[in-house]
């Protein structure tokens, strides 16, 4: 892409080992005084990014492809982000939005009304985190509906908090001993097009869901379906076309509110403004984070007015939610979306990706798997010729990569699921670096 100019060459450039000294330096200062219970993926220390590569603290260039878990779209330090953020924190870093409020928040408000699915009246609250999203939308359609049961779904992420844990399906490492969990929280199956029985449509699925949701609670006792319209965490999973529909389509006819959880999905990241847009569903209340504000904590609902505003004053907020330096980045990133047409970019890393990641398929046994959409894409691992989960190759690749220099995620419920979520700035040249050290090293580890 031309009109993207970068502050840091856009190139891999390893100058020691991966961990280097210095990143070496730094994991033995962690370990004296960081909690052990928050894990890295990769051991190294970033110093500097920009565009699609982290600097680490020894000099060497990565290749990102992991955007800080889907939330640097706009690169790390875009410049319009950057701007806009020293603007603001020369004026003023906090007031609190309920103590005296300020323009930013309504401004950012504004946008998600415009940018989220539907034409209806809508209302947003901001927040800091994705899980804190999530409490906070599923507290409001308990309030609306006057019903305490809420339905998640197999795989599913929705965070750490005690409620969030709840709503989580995997159990190591979120859940273990963490509990006891918050009450009323029903799982479903999902659907899973690799896993199910051949031939399942997604309105199949959906119907199985719902006739369990009616024997096991009732539809008068469910205050909302909550879901990722593709994945997260739980390993990319799209779900069959009519899946979301139909759940949506009896939602409505059964008083329950539906949420789309789109804190990883959402801004562009599938190639539409949200993942909810691509199915043709427009969510109750729609929970947003990641993408949002060019990497500093932000976090929304947006949602139906006359739901959103049944909520005495005082019932929702926090001390930092819409933090004004925060809501002038997203502005600024939400600009820079649109400027760089970022959904575009999202489709075209799909077209670049997706047929390497096809041939890749064919030309290996271990992969079973490629699905996503725009620029969240994955890889599913299995043993050769079966459908059982490779954990230990997946957790390989992302070494071999990360030894070479680029940055991956992995995630499922299985743990071998490998997944792409660049920067949707990255340049074509990058990304094709990336992608032969990703098909090189796939096929250096399954000959093994
Ligand atoms: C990451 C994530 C969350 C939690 O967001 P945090 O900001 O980490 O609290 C919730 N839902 C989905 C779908 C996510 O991917």
């Amino acid at each position: 892409m031309n009109d993207i100019t970068y502050r840091l060459p856009q190139k891999r450039a390893l100058v020691t080992e991966l961990p280097g000294p210095r990143s070496q330096e730094l994991t033995a200062r962690r370990r004296a005084s960081v909690a052990a219970g928050v894990g890295s993926s990769v051991p190294v220390y970033a110093a500097d990014a920009d565009g699609g590569v982290i600097v680490d603290v020894d000099g060497n260039s990565m290749v990102d492809l992991g955007a800080g878990i889907a939330v640097t779209s706009v690169g790390a330090s875009d410049p319009a982000v950057v701007e806009a953020v020293r603007e603001q924190v020369g004026h003023f870093t906090h007031t609190c939005f309920m103590v005296t409020p300020y323009e930013g928040y309504i401004a950012v408000a504004e946008k998600l009304a415009q940018l989220t699915p539907g034409d209806h009246e809508k209302r947003s609250v901001l927040f800091n985190s994705g899980a804190e999203a999530v409490e906070n939308a599923i507290k409001v359609a308990r309030l609306a509906t006057g019903r305490d049961a809420v339905v998640a779904f197999d795989h599913a992420y929705h965070g750490r908090t005690n409620l969030t844990m709840a709503l989580t399906a995997k159990t190591m490492p979120y859940k273990a001993n963490f509990g006891p969990f918050a009450p009323e929280i029903y799982r479903m199956p999902m659907s899973y097009p690799y896993r199910d029985q051949p031939g399942l449509t997604g309105e199949q699925a959906a119907l199985a869901s719902i006739d369990r949701m009616e024997k096991q609670i009732g539809a008068d006792a469910v205050a909302a379906i909550i879901i990722e319209p593709i994945q997260g965490e739980g390993g990319f999973i799209v779900p069959a076309p009519g899946f979301l529909p139909t759940l949506q389509t009896w939602a409505r006819k059964n008083g329950v509110v539906f949420i789309a959880d789109e804190v990883q999905t959402g801004f562009c990241r599938t190639g539409s403004w949200f993942a909810s847009d691509d199915e043709g569903i427009v969510p109750d209340i729609i929970t947003m984070a990641k993408g949002m504000a060019g990497g500093m904590p932000l976090s929304a609902i947006t949602g139906r007015a006359d739901l959103l505003d049944l909520v005495h004053a005082g019932g929702l907020g926090g001390t930092y939610g819409g933090n004004p330096v925060a809501c002038a980045a997203a502005l600024a990133a939400i600009e820079t979306m649109t400027a760089l047409d970022l959904s575009g970019r999202a489709r075209h890393i799909e077209s670049l990706a997706v047929p390497r990641l096809r041939a890749l398929a064919e030309e290996t046994s271990v992969i079973g798997d490629v699905r996503g959409r725009g620029a969240m894409l994955a890889i599913e691992l299995v043993k050769p010729g079966t459908d059982t989960p490779d954990p230990v190759i997946t957790k390989a690749i992302a070494a071999h990569a990360l030894a070479e220099g680029v940055v991956l995620l992995t995630c499922g419920t299985y743990g071998n699921v490998i997944r792409l979520l660049p920067p949707l700035v990255i340049s074509d040249e990058l990304l094709d670096d990336a992608m032969t050290v990703l098909e090189n090293t796939v096929r250096t580890l399954a000959a093994q």
